[in-house]
């Protein structure tokens, strides 16, 4: 960041130029999008969780999908968190910070991965490129797409994980299924049954025990795959509808909200998108970055994209309606 940009900062946070531009979208809520946490993120998440009760009026999701439908209103500056994958870094490192500081929490649960039964792919991907010997791989993505992947230095590394990654998000289903399972010829990986601590899953008594202390559990599918890829009614049935009953089998408590894995427009699609509508959801959450009005499509809920190590200035920044895509309005 430039000097100038840093004065800038500092006159807008010191000189209550954020309070004015907060001001802008006091009727809008925020639906705030966590993943996984660190030890390190504890004091920056505090920071954060400090500007989100001084700032903004937490509330749960339930409230902003019913003030979305307009069924119920909201307090101005209406904001409640989400967090998606459920992984088990949220329970240490994120659960007792959110709780501290009374704020409502939604957690996304995989229910295929909560049970122990998968590593969410992309982790895998992850795992397999960071431990392999190659220097380079020639990964076909399918027939015909190839990329050939440079693993000679840890930045190509990272960088060849996010392309293999985003180009998987873009092949059939059964493609990117059959490239997973290809994956330890590829790169010579063993990669174990379980994922490793930093990977893994809540388990289902570790879900129950946040939901006594008032986390609301969601659905993010039986498997996370890119729904609008699947081409199968019946897997998205157990997708969606699937993965909801077995939730809330193992929960004993009902699952309301669904959360699309990836959640841009272009990874939804319309058979999936219906089907949310009609397998007993009340909401569905995206990855579209904004804030909501009221009332709004419950089926389309944006968010602001945050992680523990956000910095508190940029959490202030996004909780005022700043960064949002193209500098649009609020909504
Ligand atoms: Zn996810």
């Amino acid at each position: 960041m430039t000097a100038l940009k840093n004065a800038a900062r500092r006159v807008l946070h010191s000189m209550g130029g954020l309070a004015m531009l907060r001001k802008r979208s006091r009727e809008h809520s925020r639906v705030l999008m966590f993943h996984s946490f660190n030890e390190g993120d504890q004091t920056k998440l505090d920071s954060i969780c400090a500007e989100i009760t001084k700032t903004c009026q937490p509330v749960s999701l339930n409230n902003i999908v019913e003030a979305a439908r307009g069924h119920a209103t909201l307090p101005d500056f209406a904001v409640t968190v989400t967090i998606d994958d459920a992984y088990r870094s949220y329970l240490t490192w994120g659960h007792p910070v959110f709780l501290r500081h009374k704020i409502p929490v939604t957690v996304f649960a995989v229910a295929g991965f909560s049970d122990g039964r998968l590593w969410l792919w992309p982790d895998q991907i992850e795992f397999a490129l960071e431990n392999t010997n190659r220097t380079s791989v020639h990964a076909e993505v399918q027939p015909g797409n190839i990329l050939d992947l440079d693993l000679s230095t840890p930045a190509s590394r990272s960088a060849a994980t996010s392309q293999l990654n985003e180009a998987l998000k873009l092949v059939p289903d059964e493609a990117r299924l059959a490239f997973i399972a290809n994956l330890e010829s590829l790169t010579g990986v063993s990669i174990p049954p379980y994922p490793p601590a930093n990977r893994a899953a809540m388990t289902w008594d570790q879900l129950r025990a946040i939901a006594a202390d008032g986390v609301e559990i969601g659905c993010h599918t039986e498997t996370h795959p890119i729904l609008s890829r699947v081409a199968s009614p019946e897997k998205l049935e157990r997708e969606i509808r699937g993965a909801k009953e077995f939730l809330e089998s193992r929960l004993w408590l009902p699952v309301n909200h669904f959360c699309y894995p990836n959640g841009r427009a272009i990874d939804i699609g319309p058979a999936a998108a219906e089907m949310v509508r009609k397998a007993g959801y009340i909401s569905a959450t995206t990855t579209t970055w904004g804030m909501n009005p009221v009332p709004a499509d419950p089926w389309a809920i944006k968010r602001l994209p945050f992680s523990g190590d956000t910095s508190p200035e940029y959490a202030a920044e996004l909780l005022a309606g700043l960064h949002l895509p193209d500098n649009v309005a609020p909504g």
